[in-house]
């Protein structure tokens, strides 16, 4: 009897690869909204960065007046659009196109990237498998993501130790800011004509465990470029080895790119509020000023959780959408070392030159939420790796769930019985946790005439006014969860077939219980 029932299992994993082999309709817009959001995404993090700045405020102030904006003066001869453009240039410190890179953040940035790699080699690390490829055999991970992390953050508080704020580290990263963005948009370009490239030189029959990515080798050279060719494409460097691209990209630079600027952000704010270096400040305002500077911390202190705790967990990234089902290409590449870093830190960013007191209330408040988020977001993935890798794990071994002619197990009872992708539910509640502190986000800043040379930030008629940037991340990761659950059902529709349709009938909702 064994031998067949290897057979059939052998059967079930056959027809299972050869579904997700079927030919893909095109994601994200197909080639036109792979371009728009290619050029789209970029200028959007430069947006943000420009527009909630340290000169003039958040917004830049006259884009809260827009018929000012656009008149020039009587006597000049500037057309309203120059006017525009040149008042906006002023108010958000634009360097000028040259300024946007310099050689100083380029040595950084491949300074960071070097450490990342030294410490991926040096460090100790486990070495796991991934999940079966389709065209058979499984990569091998070596794995120390977290371990690089805390090595890197000790470092960090060493330094920090020593030098408070004037941290080299944390001075560079501030004054450099729009400069790293560039290097890192730089990077994910240059990154994704590389694999892109190289994947043409990935031959079919399964040589070296390579493979292209099922939806992306459309034929369409910018479509393919974007959503990426080769689903896992390594390289070997001398004194390395081999790197696996798409998941080093995933989990180290960018992610713990993220909390480094949020440091750095807590270090500048600190800088310009933490001291009591005139006589000015009384003692009320050293402990309103203490309240705000928590207020910036505990904003990155739920940031690194999540990102610690992704780190962590490194092996179960392995088991994503990401690592099993899209290739890499601009969209990973960007989203990794760009977008992740530089938009997901904007509320720091936001706190470290417009500080917020919260009272007590409010903290526990935003506290419950994150709590309860990562409660859902962890619980749910636990559940599910643990049902995938050991079934009989005694934590989850009391669990319904339905055997499928694919041959893999759908859970249908704990978290997975409340909704098809709930984790995304927890992980979308944490992202009000690092929202909600910048309150009625909007200041702007003047010069004091009291106190010359110094500058004064106030909410004066422009509370609210930096909702739209410091919310962001709430609305956008909703729009990216709700699109990703879309993308992932379309996916297991293939692979299950009619069995997604009965375990869609027994799990009614797709990411909200009894709402959505
Ligand atoms: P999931 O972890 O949700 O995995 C989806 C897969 O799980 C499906 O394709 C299917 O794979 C399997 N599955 C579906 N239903 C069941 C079930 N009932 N029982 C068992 N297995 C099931 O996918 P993601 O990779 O999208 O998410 C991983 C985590 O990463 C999430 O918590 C997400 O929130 C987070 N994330 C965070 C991002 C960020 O920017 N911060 C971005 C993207 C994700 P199979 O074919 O094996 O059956």
């Amino acid at each position: 009897m064994a031998p067949k029932k290897s057979a059939s299992k052998e059967q079930a994993a056959a027809i299972e690869r050869a579904k997700l082999e079927e030919p893909h309709g095109y994601e994200f817009g197909g080639p036109i909204g792979a371009a728009l959001i290619t050029i789209g995404l970029p200028i959007g993090c430069y947006a943000f960065a420009f527009l909630c700045n340290d000169v003039s405020g958040c917004p830049a102030p006259s884009l809260l007046s827009p018929s000012k904006l656009f008149s020039p003066p009587i006597l000049s001869n500037k057309t309203p659009l120059v006017h525009a453009l040149d008042t906006l240039k002023a108010e958000v410190g634009w360097p000028g196109f040259a300024g946007l890179i310099s050689v100083e953040a380029a040595l950084g940035t491949f300074a960071w990237y070097a450490l990342s790699l030294l410490l991926y080699v040096i460090l100790p690390a486990t070495e796991v498998e991934g999940v079966e490829l389709k065209s058979g055999g499984k990569l091998k991970y070596r794995l120390n993501a977290f371990l690089s992390a805390v090595t890197t953050l000790v470092a960090c508080a060493a330094g920090t130790f020593v030098r408070g704020p004037d941290f080299q580290v944390w001075e560079f990263i501030n004054r450099n800011y729009f400069q790293l963005l560039t290097c890192n948009i730089l990077i994910s370009y240059g990154l994704a004509t590389f694999v892109y490239i190289k994947s043409f030189t990935v031959k079919s029959g399964n040589v070296d465990k390579r493979e292209l990515a099922a939806g992306g080798h459309s034929g369409n050279i910018i479509y393919d470029w974007f959503i990426g060719r080769e689903l896992n494409p390594r390289v070997s460097i001398p004194l390395v080895g081999e790197v696996d691209l798409k998941s080093w990209m995933e989990l180290r630079p960018g992610m713990l790119g993220w909390i480094m600027l949020d440091l750095a952000f807590i270090a500048k704010q600190y800088k310009s509020y933490g001291y009591v270096t005139d006589s000015i400040r009384t003692c009320l305002q050293t402990i309103l000023n203490n309240a705000k500077f928590v207020i910036a911390v505990m904003v990155t202190i739920s940031q690194a959780i999540y990102v610690l705790d992704a780190l962590y967990m490194e092996p179960a990234i392995l088991t994503t959408i990401d690592i099993t089902t899209d290739g890499f290409g601009f969209m990973l590449a960007f989203g990794d070392l760009a977008w992740l870093p530089f938009t997901y830190s904007l509320q720091a960013r936001y706190l470290s030159v417009h500080p917020v007191v919260l009272g007590p209330l409010y903290v526990a408040a935003i506290l419950s939420v994150q709590a309860a988020g990562y409660w859902i977001f962890r619980s749910s993935n636990n559940e599910k790796n643990r049902f995938r890798t050991n079934p009989k794990d005694p934590k989850i071994a009391h669990l319904k769930y339905m055997e499928t002619s694919a041959g893999s197990r759908l859970l249908t009872s704990g978290w997975w019985g409340t909704a098809r992708h709930i984790n995304y539910l927890g992980d979308w509640l944490m992202s009000w946790a690092y929202c909600l502190p910048t309150l009625l986000a909007g200041y702007k800043l003047t010069d004091s005439i009291m106190y010359p040379g110094t500058r004064l930030v106030s909410t004066e008629g422009m509370k609210g006014a930096a909702i739209p940037i410091t919310y962001f991340y709430m609305l956008y990761f909703a729009i990216l969860l709700i699109h990703r659950e879309m993308r992932d059902e379309e996916k297991c529709r293939r692979k299950y077939g009619k069995d997604w349709e009965a375990y869609c009938e027994k799990v009614k909702y797709r990411i909200l219980p009894y709402v959505y």
